[in-house]
């Protein structure tokens, strides 16, 4: 039995970035995880940080101040994560995409967002890898990617070196609440009690909270993602459905269904493979080796659920889909909450309260 000040459940990204946070502010932290850091969703993604397409615009605002934090987590950090800010092409084929993309530039530009139309020309010049069939494309420099293991293990790592402790093939069967107000752990290993805890279960999020009666609704839905054989540079930049990684391979995939389980099936690699070649013509030869698939946790409005549980004194929430992109953010801003500092970023529209006062303000 051991007494902790904040027990974090899961060391995915957004776990080990609450950690790592949290480590700069106060002692007595344990993470405990029922396999390995990014053994979840966060080890089974595209890993993207994409900012300029996302909807409604507050949304893509808060992403894009997440995506700012990376260079300076990358510094922070001791080890490399091969994060690297290409900047982000999304490819236009119509003319209805064409007027949804100049409302969303709009939009976007008025919140600050640093977003581009480029017309077919410009977008070649950019990428000129790119279909000579498009009419045009849009493009944000501060969109990038990560090699999102090598984060996860990167914050971990930071995180003990500040004092975490963390515990692996640990699985959390049950949190309740002492006399006292304290928490009570229960795991397949050990007891352990707590002043806070904090849910950071990804897919997971709904069943721990349950555990509480609390309402986090997520709905779990499937990505497959393809990976072709490594090959020299073609892609500059990340084009929205593909990315290429620092050993050449490109990774493929912008699927979704409603499904919570890992399998890969033939008519979504087929899917993926000519979404590929219809953005990428020089793709078509290139072989495919390796096929895998992760399921996002994604909460029922898409937007994160983040901060503590009403009537829950003590009890934190943090789950997001995107959670590569928000995981700097989320971090800083989930070990502000915890310790009870004013956020530095409104949270309102991302509020867990949402889903028990109507009148959260939007
Ligand atoms: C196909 C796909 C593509 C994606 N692409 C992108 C992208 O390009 N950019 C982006 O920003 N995001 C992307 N995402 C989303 C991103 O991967 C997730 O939002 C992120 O990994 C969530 O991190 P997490 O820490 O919340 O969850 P997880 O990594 O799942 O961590 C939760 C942890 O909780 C642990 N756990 C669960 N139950 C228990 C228990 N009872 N006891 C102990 N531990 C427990 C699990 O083992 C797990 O390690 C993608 C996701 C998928 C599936």
């Amino acid at each position: 039995m051991k007494n902790y000040k904040t027990i974090i459940l899961g060391a995915g990204l957004i776990g080990s970035s609450i950690a790592f946070h949290l480590s700069k502010k106060e002692t007595g932290i344990l993470v405990v995880d029922q396999g390995y850091p990014s053994s979840g969703t966060s080890g089974s993604n595209q890993s993207w940080i994409w900012v300029h397409t996302k909807k409604p615009d507050y949304y893509a605002e808060f992403s894009m101040y997440s995506a700012e934090l990376y260079p300076s987590l990358k510094k922070e950090l001791s080890m490399d994560f091969e994060y690297r800010r290409t900047g982000g092409i999304s490819p236009i084929f119509t003319k209805e995409e064409w007027e949804q993309a100049e409302r969303m530039v709009e939009e976007q530009r008025a919140r600050g967002i640093n977003i581009k139309l480029l017309t077919k020309k410009q977008a070649l010049k950019k990428e000129p890898a790119l279909n000579p069939d498009i009419l045009g494309a849009t493009y944000s420099s501060l969109d990038g990617h990560v090699n999102p293991m090598r984060l996860n293990t990167s914050l971990y790592l930071s995180a003990q070196k500040n004092g975490v402790s963390f515990s692996f093939y640990n699985k959390v069967l049950h949190v309740e609440r002492e006399n006292n107000g304290n928490f009570i752990v229960t795991t397949q290993n050990k007891v352990y009690y707590a002043e806070k805890v904090v849910i950071a279960g990804g897919k997971w999020t709904s069943e721990m909270a349950n555990w509480f009666d609390a309402r986090v609704p997520i709905e779990k839905v499937k990505g497959q993602i393809i990976v072709t054989e490594p090959i020299p540079p073609l892609l500059k930049h990340i084009v929205r459905g593909m990315r290429q990684t620092n050993n050449g391979e490109i990774l493929i995939g912008m699927s979704s269904e409603y499904e919570d389980n890992r399998t890969t099936t033939f008519d979504v690699m087929k899917q993926s493979a000519s979404l590929a070649v219809k953005l990428i013509p020089k793709l078509n030869n290139v072989r495919i080796v390796r096929h895998f698939s992760g399921v996002r946790g994604v909460p029922i409005d898409k937007l994160p659920v983040l901060g503590e549980i009403p009537d829950n004194r003590g009890l934190f929430v943090a789950a997001t889909h995107s959670g590569v992109t928000l995981t700097p953010i989320v971090g800083y801003i989930l070990s502000e909450i915890i310790m009870r500092e004013k956020p530095s970023i409104s949270i309102a529209p991302y509020d867990v309260k949402r889903f028990y006062y109507k009148d959260v303000i939007k």
